[in-house]
């Protein structure tokens, strides 16, 4: 069964069409990550999810059933939108204490253990007011996460969050889906994060999903070439394509799109050299994740 499905779900703001006829269907256990620019309309999809707004058409279902028709289902559900709201004043277990007594459950070795896991303990008796940025974010996802749900919808869960706390995140999210078997739905704008984490990407842009690629299969798609520099740019292309290589001219770069050449530079250097055109400079250039990311929303 899809933990999440959605069927042309489009919500629009005026003359903004925040989503626009996204199809998504998400299994159990999957993690599966919302990548877009700001204002690509993550968020709304999620409030979409959560009911917290109407869809102006198409269906959206958790759990097999529409939000609107299961109460049952927000038990199993944890979440996270954009700003972790918590009450300021209120110390960290404090906060969660109450987060418990709102799901209708009160159990101290549950906090304890979110705490433990989220490496809070030494701030739960902190007010909320006076934590980092990070540490509001460790304690939005306490938030999502303490009463075990089966669905995480999280909006940019590693916001403030520096490199060891991302890592940190990273791998409990994971512990989650695969010990768990935890469906996690999470949107950010950092594709390299976002590949890391997650078994399949939904590229969104202007409201449309644009792409959807398993994590896996990325570096399939990213481009290669192999650069070249020498100093007779245009004798060194006679010679290439002379034997059959696609190779063109770039600025002041040899570009040799073949995958035979970019994995065997060595031939390349060898011919060029045998032919009086020895290579200055001769290395593989690899796509980044940005890019190629910014590549599929322009296309
Ligand atoms: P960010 O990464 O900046 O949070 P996002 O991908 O989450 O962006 P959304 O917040 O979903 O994007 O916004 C999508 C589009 O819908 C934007 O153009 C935004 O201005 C517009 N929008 C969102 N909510 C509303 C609203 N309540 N009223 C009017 N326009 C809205």
């Amino acid at each position: 069964m899809n933990i999440i499905q959605t069927e042309n779900l489009s919500k629009y703001f005026g003359a903004v069409k925040a989503v626009d006829q996204v199809s998504i269907h998400v299994k159990q256990g999957e993690i599966y990550g919302f990548l877009g620019l700001n204002g690509a309309g993550k968020t709304t999809l999620i409030r979409l999810l959560l009911g917290l707004i109407k869809p102006d058409t198409g269906t959206c279902m958790l759990f097999g059933k529409h939000p609107k028709q299961a109460n049952k289902i927000w038990n199993n559900v944890g979440y996270l939108i954009e700003t972790p709201h918590a009450y300021p004043r209120l110390s960290v277990r404090e906060n969660l204490q109450l987060i418990c007594k709102l799901r209708g459950f009160d159990d101290h070795r549950l906090i304890n253990e979110i705490t433990d896991r989220l490496n809070l303990g030494e701030y739960v008796h902190t007010k909320e007011e006076n934590l980092s940025m990070g540490n509001k974010q460790r304690l939005g996802l306490a938030k999502a996460l303490i009463h075990r749900p089966k669905l995480l919808l999280l909006d940019e869960p590693i916001n403030g969050l520096d490199p060891a706390g991302i890592v940190e995140i990273r791998e409990l999210l994971q512990e989650l889906s695969e010990q768990q078997g935890t469906t996690i739905f999470l949107s950010s704008h950092i594709l390299s994060e976002i590949a890391r984490l997650t078994s399949r990407i939904g590229i969104i842009h202007k409201g449309a999903l644009v792409k959807e690629i398993k994590s896996a299969d990325l570096d399939e798609q990213i481009i290669m070439r192999l650069h070249i520099k020498t100093t007779n740019n245009p004798g060194a292309i006679e010679v290439l394509t002379d034997k059959g290589f696609q190779a063109q001219l770039a600025n002041d770069l040899i570009e040799v799109s073949d995958s035979h050449a970019i994995d065997q530079p060595e031939t390349i250097s060898r011919l060029l050299v045998e032919q009086g055109l020895p290579p200055k400079l001769i290395w593989v250039f690899e796509e980044d994740l940005e890019h190629y990311f910014l590549r599929i929303i322009k296309a």
